[in-house]
C-alpha cells in the first residue's frame, strides 16, 4: 500500500492530499499553488513507522482506524435498522463487526499539532492511541512543533481563533 498524506495547506488552508513515494520533496496546493516541504517524507516511506509528521516535524502523532469513508456510514445505518427487538442479536453482531473492522479498516495516523494525516504506513510499527494528555499539551500552547508556523491546523490554531487572538491565515 502506498503511503499517502492530507494536510492543511500553511499558506491558505486548503486541503492538501495525495500518493507520495521516496522521491516527494514537497506537495503543491490545489487551491493556491503553495508548495510545503516535507523534509521527512523519504524517512517515513522506508520505515512505514509514521513517527513523525513531514508538514511540522512533530514526533507526537497517534493512530486510529480510519472510518472517514463509507464504512463509519454504513454501520449507522445498521443501527438506525436494528430496533430494540433485535437488539441483543444486533449487539452481538456489533462485537463480531467491531473485530472484523479492526482486521479490515485501515489504520490513519495524525499529527497532535497539525493534524497532518498519514495513511498506507505499518499498523505493527506505527504510533500509538490518541490520548487526551498529548492533545492538551498542544491545545494550551505548553509543547510546539519544530516548525511552529506549518502547523495552521488542529488544536492549538482551533483555540486562538475561538478566543480571537489570531485570524486565520
Ligand atoms: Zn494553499
Ligand atoms: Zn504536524
Amino acid at each position: 500500500m502506498a503511503l499517502s498524506l492530507a494536510f492543511a495547506c500553511p499558506a491558505c488552508g486548503g486541503a492538501v492530499e495525495g500518493e507520495v513515494g521516496a522521491t516527494t520533496a514537497a506537495m503543491r496546493c490545489p487551491a493556491c499553488q503553495h508548495d510545503t516541504p516535507l523534509p521527512e517524507l523519504a524517512g517515513l516511506v522506508a520505515s512505514r513507522r509514521a513517527d513523525v509528521c513531514p508538514v511540522c516535524g512533530s514526533t507526537d502523532l497517534y493512530q486510529q482506524r480510519d472510518f472517514r469513508r463509507s464504512v463509519g456510514l454504513a454501520l449507522v445505518a445498521v443501527g438506525v435498522l436494528t430496533g430494540p427487538f433485535t437488539r441483543w442479536i444486533s449487539t452481538a453482531v456489533f462485537v463480531g463487526l467491531d473485530a472484523l473492522l479492526y482486521l479490515v479498516v485501515p489504520p490513519v495516523a495524525v499529527c497532535y499539532a497539525c493534524e497532518a494525516q498519514q495513511r498506507g504506513f505499518d499498523r505493527k510499527a506505527g504510533p500509538r492511541p490518541f490520548d487526551i494528555a498529548v492533545h492538551d499539551v498542544y491545545r494550551f500552547g505548553k509543547r510546539f512543533p519544530p516548525r511552529r508556523d506549518l502547523a495552521v491546523a488542529g488544536p492549538r490554531a482551533r483555540l486562538l481563533l475561538q478566543e480571537g487572538k489570531e485570524s486565520p491565515s
